[in-house]
């Protein structure tokens, strides 16, 4: 059984529907230790067994965001300025880390947070990683080019 949960930035530009593997309250989040997500105080989630559809609903209201070494992009929303999630696309596929605070059953994730510090990978190994182990996402509504 999977277990739904929807989400998404606080205008409703851009929406967000997880389907977890296994109750929120059992799900590990991760506290990032990017630069980016320790400004943010980001706590996320990606499970490889979970599914997620990043929904663009209104895809001028898209804003994009690389750093670092560029191996994904920061999804907000340039309207209302919420940051959504972690993207990486390779080979017409998508993957993808959530702030779960975008979700609105953000409050059922009660595990503490574990932090998460990769920054001493190079590139190859942090793709590699992210396939494993982010969140197999479709894109819908999406610039051709993302997909
Ligand atoms: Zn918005």
């Amino acid at each position: 059984m999977m277990h739904r949960l929807d989400g998404g930035c606080h205008c409703g530009a851009i929406a967000l529907e997880l389907s977890l593997p296994r109750p929120p309250e059992e799900e590990v989040i991760g506290a990032c230790q990017c630069s980016f997500c320790r400004k943010h105080n980001a706590r996320t989630v990606s499970d490889p067994k979970a599914q997620a559809r990043l929904i663009l609903r209104q895809p001028s209201q898209l804003q994009r965001y690389r750093f670092g070494l560029g191996a994904s992009e920061v999804v907000l929303c340039h309207r209302c300025g919420v940051y959504i999630a972690m993207l990486m696309t390779e080979g017409g596929k998508a993957w993808t880390t959530i702030n779960i605070d975008v979700l609105d059953g953000r409050a059922r994730f009660t595990r503490s947070a574990e932090p998460r510090d990769f920054g001493g990978e190079v590139l190859e190994e942090r793709h590699e990683r992210r396939k494993a182990r982010w969140t197999p996402t479709e894109l819908v509504g999406w610039p051709e080019e993302s997909g």
